[in-house]
């Protein structure tokens, strides 16, 4: 049973001045869930009337960071630029209806206001001086402001925050278009919500001062009302606002990083929500289990670890298609082409137990699909020693004959070695790591030469031997 019981229209209304960021995301992350979880629709909107903010690249970063997390929308994007005529519209209404006026009050009438108030210890307001002013005045263009209702009460039940009221009294009247034929973000943000029938709005917290005002626009328009529920923050882990300084911000910085789009979903559910003690929640389990009025109310705290643990775990479970579909990609990253080495498969196989993160996996695994330049000299002294020699030649003859090449065997093969010359395992296994994969880091012997292949192990054995051999010849 979902925690949603009618349809719900939810949207997601990122203003494109920046990358999507890991709070917009668990925004638009909670909104989807609510479309889902309902049978719903899930909206996407851009909010691009400031012009001068606005960019393409930001909008594509964006659009981008949605689809990388699967966020996906049955509506839109619309954008509110191409809506100016509608904004223009529902504002001449207003004005006619008298719930809206042109105010001519000049830049230092306002600053005086202002100052006025900061001098008093109030809060600057603007004073409703056009309300009654019955002519235009002379070469200058005016704002239209919104005739907030003087007496009574906005109270509203956010779905997160709970009940709140707030007077009419400490409400003033909002600009709701610029002298330049604009609309302010309050206005533009109720006109669309109507228009596309939105019925719960899902939103930061940072919005929660705004809601009062948009519930009287919507009333003076004569629209339903829809339901508000305002997500707190995100901070980071030293509990200061989430910032570049604690590292990747942007939702596809994390992509960079080596981290797993369901992993990050996963993370950003459960930061700031909960079901019981529960951490690992597929796509699925988040649909039939979230619900709002689980998430917190206090900003939650960022958890690189957590999210590292996270990922570790849906590097190992998550489905392989995407895995290795964001393997690929981050291959590609660093010049790395897959059909040089074994199949990405059988590396996932291998490595999913031993790294965080895809980054470090691929950093790990270079040697499986590129030959190295020179051996890391410490290793190389320390392990390509003349008592290398034996082994390195005698296993390198078992594995030229080997019938198979497969990850028993070649353990069979590294064994029987090591029985035949009575030595113990490392005596073989740190040169031959040495030898394989040019430094003495790999995952288990027999699953390194696995992936390295016949001919390419044989190659690299040689290499060393020749590298033992010269060493020979200086001392
Ligand atoms: N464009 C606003 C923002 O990015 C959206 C606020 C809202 O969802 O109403 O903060």
């Amino acid at each position: 049973m979902s925690n949603f019981p009618g349809p719900v229209r939810s949207r997601f209304a990122p203003s494109p001045t920046g990358y999507l960021h890991i709070g917009g995301a668990r925004t638009a992350l909670f909104a989807w869930l609510a479309a889902r979880a309902s049978g719903g629709c899930f909206i996407l909107r851009i909010e691009d009337t400031d012009r001068e903010r606005s960019t393409e690249a930001s909008v594509r970063a964006i659009l981008d960071g949605m689809s990388w997390l699967g966020l996906d929308h049955d509506e839109g994007p619309y954008f509110q630029s191409q809506r100016m005529a509608r904004y223009a519209e529902v504002a001449e209404k207003l004005l006619g209806k008298g719930l809206a006026y042109r105010c001519y009050c000049s830049r230092e009438r306002l600053d005086g206001l202002r100052e006025a108030a900061m001098a008093a210890g109030e809060k600057p307001r603007y004073d409703g001086y056009c309300r009654n002013r019955q002519e235009p005045v002379e070469g200058i263009e005016p704002v239209l402001r919104f005739r907030n209702p003087d007496d009574g009460a906005v109270v509203f039940d956010d779905r997160v925050r709970g009940r709140i009221e707030i007077s009419n009294e400490e409400l003033d009247d909002l600009v709701i278009m610029r002298a330049d034929g604009t609309p302010t973000y309050n206005f533009a943000v109720v006109v669309d919500d109507i228009d596309m029938q939105v019925n719960l709005v899902i939103r930061g917290d940072d919005h929660i001062n705004n809601t009062p005002r948009q519930i009287n626009i919507y009333r003076a328009l004569g629209a339903d009302v829809p339901d508000f529920a305002h997500v707190p923050m995100i901070l980071g882990d030293d509990g200061s606002r989430l910032s570049k300084r604690h590292g990747a911000v942007s939702v596809l910085a994390w992509r960079e990083q080596g981290y797993l789009p369901d992993a990050l979903l996963n993370y950003l559910a459960r930061l700031g929500w909960s079901h019981g003690d529960q951490e690992v929640f597929s796509r699925a389990d988040l649909v039939e289990l979230f619900s709002l009025e689980a998430v917190n109310r206090k900003a939650s705290r960022f958890d690189t670890a957590k999210l590292n643990w996270l990922n570790q775990h849906y590097l190992k479970s998550a489905a392989p298609e995407q895995v290795l579909a964001e393997l690929a990609w981050h291959m590609g990253r660093v010049g790395l082409d897959p059909v040089n080495g074994p199949p990405l498969a059988d590396l996932l196989k291998v490595q999913a137990d031993r790294v965080e993160t895809l980054v470090e996996m691929v950093e790990q695994s270079r040697p499986f699909y590129a030959d190295f330049e020179s051996f890391d000299e410490q290793a190389a002294k320390k392990h390509l020693r003349p008592v290398a020699a034996e082994p390195l030649q005698a296993l390198r003859q078992r594995l030229a004959d080997l019938a198979s090449w497969e990850p028993d065997e070649l353990q069979q093969a590294v064994q029987a070695t090591v029985d035949d010359l009575s030595i113990g395992f490392g005596k073989l296994g740190m040169p031959l790591r040495v030898a394989l994969m040019g430094h003495g880091m790999s995952p288990a012997i027999n699953h390194t030469l696995w992936l390295i292949g016949r001919d390419r192990s044989l190659t690299r054995i040689d290499r060393a031997l020749d590298y033992i051999a010269r060493r020979v010849e200086q001392s």
